[in-house]
């Protein structure tokens, strides 16, 4: 009797969890540590058959990144759900930690899609929902009162930076840390349809609890950029304004300006998520609650976003697989990728902006004009939304890159991203189209651990190379293409030159010694052709050359046979035709 009693009580827990309520920290002006978080996790997870919380590869801080799935059919092999026609969303929590409405907001939402008694449970009918706690661990446990000096609460909270002190929201592409590393798996494995991260922002003062970045429709294919554009953006702010009491404005993109004269889209270049994320054809979006509104309202104001993309995504699930397929056979098609955009000031809608009044008073440390909002002075009004960018670079795709095995660190990365590469299997000379860094600027403080460069520019040449058995040819097709170009076109900004994954070329490696070299060069000016005229010519542009033997001498070893053709040679090949090549 009492084994059946007991039994009764197991079957109930496994299959309602509407006594399960995380507790509402937020509700207190405080968000839950990093091992809380997980723990209340693992609770949901033990007490519903219908979640899993899965442990991936490692973070930079050593523990692992953890992933929490909700899948209605218990059934938790993503190729299985694609199969079965389910769609895909995942959550992106706490990368930076400090912003940490989306954990709290995350946590419950989990337990309510689980709740018997909460409508939005009906979702998990054809969507699955993925959620990653928290994804900068590190920063999470570098815990302080004081690591957001202007924001509204919680009392305590985790560091932007991760164990290594990286922006992980500036290391997508790059992908260093181990935490980027293991997202690219899980972003590879679940294959979303739809990915949010979530953040909280300052920069502005506004009416508005919560706004949304939604990714540049412009870098998608048309069918999808048109959908994204027309249909679900307008869609989804649109159920916020029925559902929600948290109004919700495009974010608030301006920086130590008012937004009162109109403000433009943010544009999510690859290092970030949904730049990144967007490159393979997921409808993206990044939440950024607004740092001076009382916490409790951020997290709430963020679980009622979560409700509305849920319940778009289940409503709209066949719609959002036709159009993702039809983008990504409209990603195959492409020839012409724009790698670099820039704001069209002349294009723009109409935003009714709820703001408050912008005062200039004078500055208490210097007596200049320093801007303030004044909360008491509302307004309402239509003020110009820059949504539009134009191309400033755009590169026609070749059919192949063929990339040196010793370039590892470029390799490496682009099978975490499922770019398929084929092996040479034999010593080849190809005739390649080449590239030349003519022009290259380097930042003078390291970004996120680089010391990028920037305004690049190329020319090419057509020559022979030779590759050897084991180079990688890399075909530009399939839904990794516009990726493979971000990554292997140099002058984008984001391109792994840029990031430099390429920089030991920008290095001479053999030089001259000019008490003996004089004599070789003075003939060569003799014996190849054109050359005393090249170099008459620089003398009448740079006249510090005509009193310096080194100088001359110099520009005649770059112009002759000596100079190592490898100087500044970008070592990617390319080939434009389709053509037979010796692979494995
Ligand atoms: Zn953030």
């Amino acid at each position: 009797m009492r084994y059946s009693i007991l039994s009764i009580v197991l079957l109930f827990c496994v299959n309602s969890i509407a006594q399960i309520s995380p507790p509402k920290v937020y509700e207190q002006n405080k968000t839950l540590s990093y091992s809380e978080l997980i723990s209340e996790y693992k609770k949901i997870a033990d007490a519903s058959p219908k979640a899993q919380l899965f442990e991936y590869g490692k973070t930079d801080i050593g523990k692992p990144l953890h992933l929490f799935v909700i899948s209605d059919y218990r059934e938790f092999d993503p190729k299985v759900l694609r199969k079965d026609n389910m769609r895909i969303v995942l959550i992106n929590n706490g990368i930076h930690p400090g912003e940490p409405a989306g954990m709290e907001a995350s946590l419950q939402l989990a337990a309510q899609l689980l709740s018997k008694d909460n409508e939005i449970g009906k979702i998990l009918k054809n969507t699955v929902v993925c959620i990653i706690p928290a994804y900068n661990i590190g920063g999470m446990l570098n815990r302080s009162a004081f690591n957001r000096a202007n924001q509204n609460g919680p009392e305590e909270c985790g560091f932007r930076g991760n164990a290594r002190n990286r922006d992980l929201n500036r290391d997508y592409m790059i992908c260093e840390t181990e935490n980027a590393q293991t997202f690219t798996e899980i972003f590879h494995k679940w294959k979303p349809d739809v990915f949010l991260e979530t953040h909280t922002t300052d920069g502005s003062d506004h009416q508005y609890t919560i706004s949304l970045i939604t990714t540049a429709h412009q870098d998608l294919p048309p069918s999808m950029s048109a959908y994204l554009d027309k249909e679900m953006r307008p869609a989804l702010f649109k159920k916020m304004e029925e559902k929600s009491s948290f109004k919700m404005v495009p974010y608030v993109h301006v920086w130590r300006t008012p937004p009162d004269d109109g403000f433009q889209q943010t544009f999510e270049p690859p290092m970030m998520s949904t730049g990144y994320t967007s490159l393979f054809n997921v409808f993206s979006f990044m939440t950024e609650n607004h740092i001076f509104k009382p916490f409790e309202d951020r997290v709430n104001s963020c679980i009622d976003f979560m409700h509305c993309l849920l319940e778009y995504t289940h409503d709209n699930a066949d719609k959002i697989k036709e159009i993702r397929e039809a983008a990504t056979n409209e990603l195959k098609e492409q020839n012409d990728f724009v790698l670099k955009w820039k704001i069209d000031s002349s294009k723009y809608e109409m935003i009714n902006f709820q703001g408050y009044e912008a005062t200039y008073p004078p500055s208490k440390l210097t007596g200049e004009p320093l801007l303030y909002y004044d909360r008491n002075k509302l307004f309402t009004k239509d003020v110009k939304y820059f949504n539009h960018f134009n191309s400033t670079l755009t590169k026609k795709a070749p059919e192949y890159f063929i990339i040196p095995q010793a370039w590892k660190e470029v390799i490496s990365r682009l099978k975490r991203n499922d770019v398929k590469m084929d092996k040479l299997k034999e010593d080849i000379s190809l005739e390649v189209d080449m590239y030349y860094i003519d022009n290259y600027k380097t930042f003078e403080t390291p970004y996120n651990g680089h010391y990028r460069h920037y305004d690049i520019s190329t020319s090419t040449k057509t020559m022979k190379v030779n590759f050897y058995k084991g180079d990688y040819v890399v075909p530009v097709k399939g839904k990794e293409k516009y990726y493979i170009m971000y990554a292997l076109e140099p002058e984008a900004d984001e391109s792994f030159f840029a990031w430099n994954l390429f920089d030991e070329i920008l290095q001479s490696r053999e030089y001259f010694s000019p008490f003996v070299f004089e004599e070789k060069a003075v003939a060569m000016l003799d014996t190849i052709p054109g050359l005393k005229d090249k170099l008459m010519e620089a003398i009448a542009k740079d006249a510090s050359m005509a009193k310096s033997a080194y100088k001359q001498m110099l520009f005649i070893y770059q112009n002759s046979p000596y100079f190592e053709v490898t100087f500044k040679r970008y070592p990617v090949g390319r080939i434009y035709n389709k053509m037979e090549l010796p692979i494995d």
